[in-house]
């Protein structure tokens, strides 16, 4: 038990005190690992050292990334936005991708990737879509997900179509450059995506942290990310 997980906390409120839901944490204990939470900076210095620090990237879940950071203009159903959060994670991420280090992106983490990769999100998922923000318990799933075959996914699952928990009512449009989508809602909805290097490079929409302790099977998800980070 060796590897080191570095997990980025949210800002709260008001911007005074830093949070992080204990499911992150639990869940890299769990799958056998160290966690470390990197308080938000916006100092490129130490985010820099924070990769030194850490064998793999966990980005938590959180509010809407700025749109401006993936070329569009902000739509009314657009949420809460925290600009500091945005740019410690780009540039952390961006590093992350760059050096490389293992990169696990849960729902908002999930987006991140993509914005970083180049890739947009849509804003608000209205009209056509099925319940994406559910109102069930967070453990509990509450739609399906096609997993495509040949992804490190269906290595996890071993399985075509699985059930996921839904807390989110952003998703990825266009998926970022070195990226494939490996899950998708059967509204169309992207719910995973998968980078095309040698080094793992995860995005789930949906939240495993929130699910293992009921389904077991969601913990490969962070014992697969785990396995990779090895030095
Ligand atoms: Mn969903």
């Amino acid at each position: 038990m060796s590897v080191i997980i570095g997990i980025t906390p949210y800002l709260q409120k008001g911007r005074t005190e830093y949070r992080l839901p204990r499911t992150y944490v639990e869940s890299i204990i769990a799958a056998g690992s160290i966690p470390y939470i990197l308080p938000v900076v916006t100092d490129k210095r130490i985010i820099s050292r924070y990769l030194d620090s850490i064998d793999g990237l966990l980005l938590a879940g959180g509010v809407d990334p700025d749109p401006l950071y993936y070329g569009e203009e902000p739509l009314p159903g657009m949420g809460e936005i925290d600009p500091e959060r945005d740019y410690f994670e780009i540039e952390l991420t961006r590093e992350a991708l760059n050096r490389p280090v293992p990169v696990l992106g849960i729902c908002r983490g999930c987006q991140i990737l993509n914005v970083v990769a180049g890739g947009t999100l849509i804003q608000d998922l209205g009209e056509g879509y099925f319940k994406h923000l559910q109102d069930a318990p967070g453990w509990y799933p509450t739609h399906n997900v096609e997993i495509e075959e040949n992804s490190l996914l269906n290595r996890v699952f071993n399985e075509k179509i699985i059930k996921v928990n839904s807390i989110h009512h952003q998703a990825i449009g266009k998926v970022g450059k070195g990226f494939r989508v490996t899950a998708r809602a059967r509204d169309g909805v992207i719910e995973a995506i998968e980078g095309d290097g040698a080094v793992f490079s995860l995005g789930v929409q949906w939240h495993p942290e929130r699910m293992w302790e009921k389904n077991r099977k969601f913990l490969g998800i962070f014992r697969e990310f785990i396995n990779s980070c090895g030095r």
